[in-house]
């Protein structure tokens, strides 16, 4: 969509760009290098429990339209209700994510990891319901149907791998988007999501197939 592509840069170069390797510390639950807007709408996971699950959701608001702090404001509760038509269904919700990828790949963090973040709702995944209590919540700014952006595959992976080196109790294959774990109610990240090249670029080496500098023996 053409509204999508000339959604770009807004913010300053630094943090917030789109990495290539992400650190997360596991001790506060924050990813190094993510712009970081703190949303209240979290609380404790039940005692003793990791993150297990990585739940990658879609989202745009309003929908189809791309850029903007809206879906910031959202998660901090603060969305204006007469800003858009479609501001007044969505204003009251407390949900939120750990962390979103923009279109251009920069990314934001908005709950530690090891908190509980809202963002799976009524939800099932290999018998256990109540995702939110396990899982980490990606959303990733799109539609079903708009193809995702190479920089959001890219930003994506590389903060799947943070995560996985951080918390042993995920694994790469405890990888699923919201539809998977609640089918008929929810439809993100949508048809336009390439699992094959998540899958594959979260397998692949970080700077594997960057070559270092060539130094001449003499
Ligand atoms: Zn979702």
């Amino acid at each position: 969509m053409a509204k999508g592509r000339e959604a770009g840069r807004s913010g300053p170069a630094g943090e917030g760009d789109a990495p290539s390797r992400v650190e997360v510390d596991a001790a506060s639950g924050l990813a190094r290098g993510l712009r970081q807007v703190l949303s209240p709408h979290w609380d404790l996971r039940p005692a003793g429990q990791a993150p297990e699950l990585i739940v990658v959701h879609g989202i745009s608001l309003p929908p189809g339209r791309f850029g903007g702090p809206w879906i910031d404001r959202l998660f901090c509760g603060d969305l204006p209700p007469g800003a858009d038509p479609y501001f007044a269904q969505v204003a009251g919700l407390r949900v939120s994510a750990h962390a979103l990828v923009r279109r251009d790949g920069r990314m934001v963090q908005y709950v530690p990891f090891h908190r509980r973040a809202w963002h799976a709702g009524a939800s099932s995944w290999r018998g256990r319901s109540a995702c939110n209590d396990f899982s980490i919540g990606i959303e990733l700014e799109g539609t079903d149907t708009d193809p995702y952006e190479d920089a959001q595959y890219g930003s994506l992976a590389a903060l799947v791998r943070g995560l996985l080196g951080a918390y042993p109790t995920l694994a790469p294959d405890h990888l699923v988007g919201h539809d998977q774990i609640a089918p008929g109610r929810k439809t993100d990240p949508g048809v336009s999501f390439d699992w094959p090249r998540l899958r594959q670029l979260v397998a692949a080496r970080p700077g594997a197939t960057i070559p270092g500098p060539i130094t001449q023996a003499t």
